[in-house]
């Protein structure tokens, strides 16, 4: 049987790290096991759902290196759902209620107030057909609910009823379905709430493993009792910890805090929104993994704490730095020319500037300051006629790395200047910075016309 996992975000938002870390967790297992990957859009809620941002999930996460093998939307798919809701209620176990909201709290308030647990009492199971024909007549619509199966031959007397599975992330798990109300389906105007359609689309599209936040881990105890009732084997299950800003708080998919999106054009490297986004949380060190096959070489699901973990941007910079100073040139060739560094120099323009940057796109920077020289250099009077003596020291062309030693040497030796006295002034007139990358490589890209105009004209 091909392992097949699936990625259910509802397009209601930009997708966020912690989205992300879902989208990864089941990205990496399939990886690992050659399986599939589904990704399909939880978009039965027409309101909230938007095309646009189905299309920026998708962009995002062939930006992170996933590609699905399959992409459905259920909205496409309400035949389906509506055969399930037959058959569920042609077994019995999906029935009509009428409650509004104010009656279900009050009951609440009642059963809280009587120790009971504060779940639904199903009281929409005692309407004979002559009370529903009259509610019906005064124009209430039914929602639908699942009869969970906790109790023997009475529902109104519902007992301890265990469902266990084996968690792969979290190990053996038990939820008493006594402990929770019979979840509604189907919604007064007849849409359907995110369980069924979950459940239904896991059966038809084979998903042999449904791995998603620890929030749903109440909801996978109905599920299966749903996945049972529709005839069919339920799929094993992972549920990960979930991450929050290093506030503590929750991440919304409404808000964009930390969306990907974001975070690509903050210009981080994808691998390390990757690594960072799978191996936080966890008990394996977080590191730079520079491919995915890398990072599904560490990924370790049961390794993940039970408690949420905090996701620090910081963090993510130093890990992007790592990998983009990393690349050789052939990794980054392309995007370089997108950024207008091409040409005979851009190799050895990449391989003395990488070491200096925060992200690729501060190439252009150093880019600039070797084609067209400082926009402002900040030098004494004492320093500026230093530095246009100093030009005329220059060596003739052709320049390599050794011309820098050399012609400072001589400089040295004129001046009578040293240390910091004699390579800063140099240094800014050159680049307009107070440090960066070495000049005994930068010399050589700048040229003698170069050096000579900035020299001067500082
Ligand atoms: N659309 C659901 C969510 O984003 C999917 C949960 C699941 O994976 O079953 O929470």
């Amino acid at each position: 049987m091909t392992i097949t996992v699936r990625f259910a975000p509802s397009p209601t938002g930009q997708i966020h790290i912690g989205n992300t870390r879902t989208a990864l967790f089941n990205w990496l297992f399939a990886l690992q096991n050659n399986g599939r990957f589904i990704l399909r859009f939880d978009d039965t809620d027409r309101e909230r759902s938007k095309t646009e941002y189905a299309d920026q999930i998708e962009t995002d996460l062939a930006w992170l290196g996933v590609s699905p093998h399959f992409v459905c939307r259920q909205s496409d798919r309400f035949a389906l759902y509506e055969q399930a809701v037959e058959k569920l209620k042609a077994a019995g176990v999906l029935y009509p209620c009428y409650d509004t909201a104010e009656e279900l709290e009050r009951r609440r308030k009642i059963r809280l107030t009587r120790r009971l647990p504060p779940v639904y009492g199903r009281e929409a199971l005692k309407l004979t057909e002559e009370e529903r024909n009259a509610l019906e007549a005064e124009g209430r619509k039914p929602h639908w609910r699942f009869l969970l199966p906790n109790f023997d031959t009475d529902p109104f007397s519902p007992q301890r009823t265990e469902v266990h599975w084996d968690d792969i992330v979290r190990g053996p798990q038990t939820v008493d379905l006594a402990s929770m109300s019979d979840p509604v389906l189907v919604r007064e105007d007849g849409s359907f709430l995110y369980t069924l359609p979950s459940v239904v689309d896991d059966i038809d599209l084979g998903i042999t493993h449904v791995i998603r936040g620890d929030d749903h881990v109440t909801n996978t105890g109905a599920q299966i009792a749903l996945f049972r009732a529709l005839g069919a084997v339920p799929p094993e299950f992972g549920h990960h910890n979930l991450l929050t800003t290093v506030s503590g708080e929750g991440l919304s998919k409404r808000t964009g805090a930390l969306s990907v999106r974001s975070l690509r054009e903050d210009g981080i490297e994808p691998m390390a929104v990757a690594s960072l986004a799978v191996l936080i949380g966890t008990s394996a060190s977080v590191e730079a993994c520079r491919t995915m096959n890398e990072l599904a070489a560490r990924f370790d699901p049961s390794t993940s704490s039970k408690s949420s973990a905090k996701f620090d941007p910081a963090e993510l910079l130093v890990l992007s730095r790592a990998i983009v100073q990393a690349k050789s040139f052939d990794e980054v060739s392309a995007q370089l020319k997108e950024l207008g560094i091409d040409g005979p120099k851009a190799e050895a323009f990449w391989n003395a500037v990488r070491g200096n940057i925060e992200r690729l796109t501060d190439t252009a920077v150093w880019w600039t300051v070797v084609e067209q020289g400082p926009v402002e250099v900040e030098l004494s009077d004492d320093d500026r006629a230093f530095v246009k003596a100093a030009a005329d020291l220059l060596p003739p062309e052709p320049w390599d790395h050794g011309t820098w030693k050399a012609w400072t040497g001589a400089v040295k030796t004129a001046s009578g200047r040293k240390g910091r006295e004699l390579f800063h002034p140099l240094r800014q007139a050159l680049t307009g910075r107070d440090s960066g990358p070495e000049l005994a490589e930068l010399l050589p890209l700048i040229g003698r016309e170069g050096a000579v105009n900035r020299l001067t004209r500082a």
